[in-house]
């Protein structure tokens, strides 16, 4: 089996609403989505989607995907699809580093994968825990704490039961957010308090202190893995690691140091399913609690991160999330990963088991072949 040609589409992905970040300091309003479609000599294609929320969370962006293909794609025609590791260390050594740009393809192998033996992508990657899917976390803009409430009471509305609410900014509104958002916590739902950095060291020690009686886990408090060991070593708030995961040397410090319990494994940032995949097993060794999900995109990339998630055990599973809930444009209509109950089931059809619909995408911007 082998690589023939490669489609690059662009798409843009608008928010059905702005949506405020990191205490407010970033605004969203719409996703520059790159599509990679990899066709074989057999007659399949895989899809595959790259969208890194933006160009201001990560050091990413939509246009860097479409750069780098122009080296990667090249280097992966005439390669197989199903050799994962080879086709990773290909692109490694094509381009080191950029992992965000070879998710897309990395999971469009993955797809062929799938397709050529008839297995869904969550049995190929070790086999499915949760029939039902994992549970599907909100993402809740940052705002005041009645708003943030009201926001969380339209996603239970909807039957979800995980959140993730975006604080950072102000430290005593943070507070406030905090203990209003838990004082209205209903039995069984799951919140964690999202900072996407915001915080410098001091201001992290002093908000997750004064809510330390509460058990709360905090998402990214401050920038870097050295700052969040720093303030790990002063509070007793549970730390989740998030924008600074991007490889296994990564996970590893975070492990060995003790400096946090949960983990965020986006799919997208950290290059791919297949190394993905490597990230979750070493978080399970290190018995750790996991969010795995996409950086954002839309059904195309929220399915591949389903796939994976619905592999992990659920006692290690907080949740993923499915940013397509928050797009006014659906490439899929109806099909893929979808909110049932406030759970994502990954597909049961082989590979992804979602491609786009080509009428929505318009023509490809480059070609390889
Ligand atoms: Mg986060």
């Amino acid at each position: 089996m082998k690589i023939t040609r490669i489609s690059v589409y662009r798409t843009d992905l608008p928010l059905t609403k702005p949506y405020w970040l990191s205490g407010g300091r970033l605004r969203f309003d719409e996703l520059d989505s790159t599509l990679f479609a990899v066709e074989a000599d057999d007659g399949q294609t895989g899809w595959g989607e790259g969208c890194p929320w933006g160009h201001t969370y990560l050091p990413a962006h939509g246009a860097g995907i479409r750069a780098a293909a122009e080296l990667l794609a090249p280097a992966l025609l005439g390669q197989d699809p199903r050799e994962l590791d080879k086709i990773n260390r290909i692109m490694d050594l094509t381009l080191p580093g950029h992992l965000y740009a070879k998710a897309g393809l990395d999971v469009a192998c993955w797809d062929l994968f799938g397709q050529s033996c008839g297995l869904p992508l969550a049995e190929l990657m070790g086999g499915r825990e949760s029939l039902a899917g994992a549970p599907i976390a909100s993402s809740i803009s940052t705002g005041a704490p009645e708003e943030m409430l009201a926001e969380i009471q339209s996603y239970r509305d909807r039957g979800y039961f995980a959140h993730s609410a975006k604080v950072g900014g102000d430290t005593g509104l943070d507070v406030a957010r905090i203990r209003h958002l838990e004082a209205e916590r209903n039995p069984g739902e799951t919140i964690v308090y999202d900072v996407n950095r915001a915080w410098s060291r001091q201001e992290a020690v002093t908000v997750m202190n004064q809510v330390a009686d509460l058990g709360v886990t905090v998402e990214q408090p401050c920038e870097t893995i050295d700052d969040c060991a720093a303030v790990s070593r002063r509070t007793g708030a549970s730390i989740c690691l998030d924008e600074r995961l991007e490889t296994q040397g990564d996970l590893t410090r975070f492990i060995a140091d003790g400096i946090g319990e949960v983990v965020n494994i986006k799919i997208n940032r950290v290059g791919g399913l297949t190394k993905a995949r490597r990230l979750r097993d070493l978080a399970e060794a290190g018995g750790l609690r996991m969010l795995i999900m996409e950086s954002g995109g839309s059904v195309i990339a929220d399915t591949g991160a389903a796939h994976l998630a619905a592999t992990v055990p659920d006692h290690l599973m907080i949740g993923s999330w499915l940013c397509h809930d928050m797009l006014s444009r659906d490439l899929a209509p109806g099909r893929g990963a979808r909110n049932d109950a406030g759970r994502m089931a990954a597909p049961t059809l082989p590979g992804l088991g979602v491609a786009p619909d080509l009428t929505l995408i318009g023509a490809p911007v480059a070609v390889y072949e």
